[in-house]
């Protein structure tokens, strides 16, 4: 059984591992599982195996970022779903512990990312400042915006 772990552990270095999008695929999976037992039907089992496929796929992944990618994505989609509209703010993605945050778009504590419009070039904005003058960066013009 050491010898397993061993080998487990030495096959995941450099692979991505299990994330929450992963658990609510396994999560998923099982509600099927036991679905199929009171309701016998061959695409459940289909879809099962689909599932766990992406599952290991993901989890042995090499390609982090996105893994991490899709996670974000995942995340954010929950969020909307279960904190909503009724609370801004609660909307920000929750990164698993210990992974890093990509580098690439990161929107820094306490900003958006608001549009241009007159390049449609993204700009990062304080949010709660009220209603300021943005000077864009990409093609130096000024709008105004409620932030
Ligand atoms: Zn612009």
């Amino acid at each position: 059984m050491n010898g397993f772990r061993q080998w487990l552990s030495r096959l995941m270095i450099g692979r991505y591992g299990n994330d929450e999008l992963n658990r609510l695929l396994l999560i998923a999976a099982a509600v099927l599982i036991i679905i199929g037992i009171f309701v016998p039907r061959h695409w459940l089992n289909v879809v099962v195996v689909i599932i766990l496929a992406i599952v290991y796929a993901r989890m042995f992944s090499r390609n982090i970022p996105k893994r991490q990618e899709e996670n974000r994505k995942y995340l954010e989609m929950k969020s909307r779903f279960t904190g909503g509209a009724a609370r801004p703010g609660q909307g920000k993605p929750q990164r698993p512990a210990g992974t890093a945050r990509p580098k690439k778009q990161k929107v820094e504590e306490g900003k958006r990312i608001y549009i241009c419009p007159h390049c449609k070039g993204s700009l990062q904005v304080p949010v709660g400042a009220g209603k300021i003058r943005i000077t864009c960066p990409h093609c130096g013009k000024t709008f105004e915006e409620i932030v």
